[in-house]
């Protein structure tokens, strides 16, 4: 079996594919795919009401397996409205029982502040993480997974404390790049010192355990 790619916005197959608000996507091309709305979505004129109609909408298809890409990103605007999007798509995560992809940026606390204060039992991952170690063992700590993909290739903080997060957090991501999921695969391998196919099965079974396949 090839590597499972577990967030991309891009339409392929063995991947989830995140689908967000406004996109049209034809779901027998893809094998999996994520529905939520963006922190981003507020760079748009965007009518609030539309948004929250959207987010109403989501129901269960058989391919649906995550909710997200959702969270807060303090570089963006509106932060309150992000605040009010990213609650009501974690609270649906919860009553349909689906995993959270989430992207947080400079919103960690807030964002486990508003994990905490839920009763959660689905699985959560911050994708495309680049935080601090000390960051990054608190959402260790607290249950989640980390996303690893497109840093690998920048040589960001992640790359520093990558061989201590346990293997069996990790996801692997392409995100919003056109890198394949073999490319990232291959550079995990060289870091961590462990051969491709170790790693590959591993991080399947993540996949597999992350989204209850
Ligand atoms: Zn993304």
């Amino acid at each position: 079996m090839s590597i499972l790619d577990a967030h991309t916005h891009s339409v392929k197959p063995k991947s989830v594919v995140s689908v967000g608000y406004g996109d049209s996507l034809k779901l027998d091309e893809i094998d999996y795919f994520s529905v939520g709305v963006h922190p981003w979505i507020f760079t748009q004129s965007i009518d609030l009401k539309d948004v929250l109609t959207f987010i109403e909408n989501i129901s269960f298809e058989r391919k649906l397996v995550a909710i997200g890409e959702t969270g807060l990103d303090k570089l963006f605007p509106q932060f309150e409205n992000q605040k009010l999007i990213f609650n009501l798509q974690i609270n649906l995560s919860i009553e349909m029982d689906l995993p959270v992809i989430i992207h947080s940026v400079k919103s960690q606390n807030e964002i486990l502040k508003i994990l905490k204060s839920k009763n959660l039992k689905n699985s959560i991952l911050f994708h495309g993480f680049n935080g601090s170690k000390q960051e990054a063992f608190e959402i260790l700590n607290n249950g989640h997974y980390i996303g690893v993909g497109p840093q690998l290739l920048k040589n960001m903080r992640v790359n520093t404390y990558l061989s201590e997060i346990p293997l069996d957090r990790i996801l692997i991501e392409t995100d919003d790049t056109n890198t394949q999921v073999d490319k990232i695969l291959h550079l995990m391998s060289l870091k961590l010192e462990k051969p491709k196919d170790f790693l590959k099965d591993h991080l399947n079974k993540n996949f597999f355990n992350f989204f209850n396949l």
